[in-house]
């Protein structure tokens, strides 16, 4: 092999490393090795569902099969005779059809079987429509590309498992934390509840009646904030399964945010809460949903950016209706964005505020049985703003 090609070589193997995406890499093995082997189209097969026949991951049609012919069904016989027989088959076109506009008649196929982490899982195809037949070099050259191919489907599943492990494993971290928080959450209003039951129970002690109201009405608030813990807990695990009922029926979206406003007002007298709504048509829903919904998110904003104004503004854009819910608090760090609605997800850091992480979860599956969708958009002292786009139809 001389300099040239090595360092030719040299420069597509740099190239197709540094394509993160898989299909990208694809597209440049094929293109940068177009000098040296033409091809009007190159597909390939797996098998990724374990047996249940081929799919195609991959097609690329170039030079004069681009239009017609660029079709994945040319290949799709060859594909299984190369995975049946595990070898390469090359199948030119048969003499007596080497009629100039005959073209498409006259494709030759060259297949290779594709192994993946050891197995056959598939097959790679070459169609080229026309010309002379492929040489001995040919066929070489191809033979490279489909193991780079199968290469370069390795590292897209390598890198499909550790998405997934890391995925699974922030999970099992979240549970731990979960299990921590929820202990912690139970305990505190327990607490109270025994403390001051035994206090009133105690025979050596006599109670004033506006004392013995004051502890009843502490008893009385903290089993309420026990049973909205425990109710979220189970809601969540019925939004998880799938098994939540929800009864759509025409819902005024502004209407339903100022009712919830209103009655989260008698409890914070001082709450500061703007509404900006366009006049805006009814839309299908579930209206204790909703409410919960905005619920979640007064009870945040109240938690997380206390003594900020809370702004509501809803805009009617095309075939949806636009919520954004913002407030002008601290703000949340960019990196943990993407986090924000995964079950039992908190912000790390100091706490001093308690929750489960339940509350944006249940928002966000509420929102997509609507249809819908919820995001954030947050930087730290720029306060933090919940954007809900939710279909009319
Ligand atoms: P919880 O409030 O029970 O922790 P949520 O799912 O409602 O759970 O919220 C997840 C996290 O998002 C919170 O722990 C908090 O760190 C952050 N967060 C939610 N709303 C706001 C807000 N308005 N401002 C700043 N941080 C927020």
């Amino acid at each position: 092999m001389d300099l040239a090609t090595l360092s030719a070589l040299h420069k597509v193997f740099q190239d197709i490393q540094r394509k993160q995406d898989w299909r990208a890499a694809l597209d440049t093995l094929f293109v940068s090795m177009r000098g040296s082997f033409v091809f009007d189209n190159a597909t390939i097969y797996l098998d990724e569902s374990g047996g249940q026949g081929l799919d195609v991951v991959y097609a690329r049609a170039t030079g004069r099969g681009k239009a017609a012919e660029a079709d994945a069904a040319w290949g799709e016989e060859l594909a299984n005779e190369v995975i049946a027989k595990e070898k390469m088959i090359l199948r030119e076109p048969g003499r007596g059809t080497r009629h100039p506009t005959d073209r498409i008649n006259r494709a030759h196929l060259l297949g290779f079987p594709l192994f993946i982490d050891s197995k056959l899982r598939g097959a790679l195809v070459f169609v080229r429509f026309g010309g002379p037949e492929y040489s001995g070099l040919h066929v070489h050259i191809a033979s490279l590309q489909a193991f780079w191919a199968a290469a370069l489907i390795e590292r897209r599943d390598l890198r499909e498992a550790r998405a997934e492990l890391d995925s699974v494993q922030r999970q099992m971290r979240l549970q731990d934390d979960f299990v921590s928080t929820i202990s912690h959450e139970l305990r505190t209003p327990l607490g109270f509840i025994k403390g001051y039951s035994t206090s009133l129970l105690r025979q050596d002690t006599i109670w004033d009646e506006s004392t013995q109201r004051e502890f009843l009405n502490i008893i009385d608030e903290e089993a309420d904030r026990l049973s909205a813990l425990i109710e979220n807990m189970l809601d969540s695990a019925r939004l998880q399964s799938n098994t939540a009922e929800f009864k759509f029926s025409p819902v005024r979206l502004d209407a339903l945010a100022r009712d919830v406003a209103t009655r989260i007002c008698t409890y914070h007298p001082g709450l500061k809460v703007e509404f900006d709504t366009d006049s805006l048509p009814s839309i299908p829903g579930d209206s204790t949903r909703l409410s919960q919904v905005f619920e979640n998110l007064f009870s945040n904003a109240i938690k997380y950016a206390p003594d900020s104004k809370i702004t509501v503004a809803m805009r009617l854009a095309a075939d949806k209706i636009r919520v954004t819910f913002a407030d002008d608090g601290d703000g949340i760090p960019e990196n943990y964005l993407p986090f924000l609605f995964e079950r039992f997800y908190r912000v790390p850091g100091e706490r001093t505020v308690t929750g489960t992480g339940l509350g944006l979860y249940i928002c966000q599956q509420i929102i997509m049985a609507h249809h819908g969708n919820i995001w954030v958009e947050s930087a730290l002292g720029r306060g933090t703003m919940f954007v809900i786009e939710l279909p009319i139809a």
